[in-house]
């Protein structure tokens, strides 16, 4: 596990005047599914790690690991709800003596993916913070309903603890206007909420800064390139610990190859494969977003798999891999010259944390703009940031494991402490 720094501080290293509780729970409410941990914020501990699946079907499965024991518990059978689900959740931390009614609990943290212009910090919830998360669907449709189902169960559970929401957009919203607008009429863009807003905004927050811990400076003192490489991917280009630019935009669509988005493209593409294909626009949309990215290239969003298949030989999945990294050089560039000056290109999630030969092919070539890989260091695995750049190297390349449950929580509690 990722060691943090000391749980004392805030996100803004101010010292907390730090409440009685100590137990943040994290939610991570999906359509049809409910990911938790319970983190002790005195010493940064996991406490509780567990995730409900298949919501609502006759399949449904909890699984819940209790760090003390280090026992996983699993209970399968129909949970018909997210209310039930978190009954359910309950009910396994209550087994451990950690339930949600202990006095130590200091208050629920919950991811919520679209927080428009609007939210730019973590918001404590009341109802009108749930009315505009509401008002986010429409760009939003299919994250913003099922994290407003879990904050209403939590609610619902708990209607005496502070609940937060910590957006997904929020660390992107100082992105600079001509950043984030697209080169349409103004009036309809406005008009239509269309502008681009960044998502992961969570990671990219965590990993800007641990990097800058990495190096062993202030965030405020470096600029750092961001590549969240999961099976959703992007990338940011950090200045100062504050988000200049993102790769995603209105959605998740745009920007790198991903495992089943592909990331940009040509807008013209959408008319075409509706007039000239006849697909309609739900078609499209379900193409672009789960049939497209690696999956659509070679019929594997799995890096794993592809690196396999790759080293049999296999032609479609080799280009499958150059036209992600090609991508994903396009803007380690574009974002070198949106900086200026570059201290670090830190690699996180799935991908980036675990696959040493798309982080060596990215940087490949690059070694004019001071970027380079120590092949010895960037086959050495491990759950700790490092480096994997050769001593010497101007720019830092590391590999920094993301910890979105523990922004999620620390922003959380820095709010609760805070006694707003
Ligand atoms: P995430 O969305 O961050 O959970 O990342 C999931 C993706 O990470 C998977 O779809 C894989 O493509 C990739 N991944 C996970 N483990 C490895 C690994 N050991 N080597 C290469 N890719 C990996």
């Amino acid at each position: 596990m990722t060691s943090h720094p000391s749980p004392a501080a805030t996100a803004s290293g101010e010292p907390l005047s730090a409440p009685l509780a100590s137990r943040v729970l994290v939610l991570n409410s999906g359509s049809s599914s409910l990911k938790y941990q319970l983190l002790d914020m005195r010493d940064g501990g996991r406490l509780a790690v567990g995730l409900v699946e298949r919501i609502g079907e006759q399949t449904s499965r909890l699984r819940h690991t209790c760090a003390a024991t280090g026992d996983t518990r699993e209970q399968n059978g129909p949970i018909a709800d997210h209310h039930a689900a978190l009954k359910a959740v309950a009910g396994e931390l209550s087994r451990d003596g950690i339930g949600l009614d202990s006095p130590e609990l200091a208050a629920i943290g919950h991811r919520v993916v679209h927080g428009g212009k609007f939210f730019t910090e973590p918001t404590l919830i009341d109802d009108s913070v749930l009315t505009e998360i509401e008002r986010l669907i429409p760009v939003a449709p299919l994250h913003n309903p099922a994290n407003l189902t879990g904050i209403r169960t939590a609610r619902a559970l708990r209607p005496d603890l502070p609940q937060v929401a910590v957006f997904d957009t929020a660390f992107h919203t100082t992105m600079p206007e001509y950043a984030a607008r697209y080169a349409i009429d103004t009036k309809l863009a406005d008009r239509y909420r269309v502008r681009r807003y960044g998502f992961h905004g969570t990671s990219h927050a965590y990993v800007s800064r641990a990097t800058a811990r990495l190096l062993g400076r202030a965030p405020e003192e470096v600029n750092v390139i961001v590549l969240h490489l999961g099976n959703g991917a992007s990338a940011s280009a950090v200045r100062g610990g504050r988000c200049v630019d993102t790769s995603m935009g209105l959605t998740p669509l745009e920007g790198l190859v991903m495992g089943t988005r592909s990331g940009d493209l040509d807008p013209a593409v959408i008319f075409h494969l509706r007039r000239v294909g006849g697909m309609s626009m739900d078609e499209i949309d379900t193409l672009l977003n789960k049939r497209s990215g690696l999956f659509g290239l070679c019929g594997d969003n799995d890096m794993r798999e592809i690196q396999r298949r790759i080293d049999e030989g296999d032609a479609g999945a080799r280009l499958a891999f150059d036209i992600y990294v090609h991508r994903l050089k396009k803007y380690i560039g574009a974002y070198y010259a949106v900086l200026g000056t570059v201290d670090a290109v830190a690699f996180t999630a799935g991908v980036g944390e675990n696959a040493a030969p798309v982080r060596a092919a990215a940087v490949e070539g690059l070694a004019g703009l001071g970027l380079a890989v120590d092949p010895g260091l960037n086959a050495v695995r491990g759950d700790e940031a490092r480096l994997i750049s050769p001593p010497d190297a101007r720019v830092a390349v590391a590999v920094v494991p993301t910890d979105e449950e523990w922004e999620i929580a620390e922003q959380t509690y820095a709010l609760v402490g805070k006694g707003v």
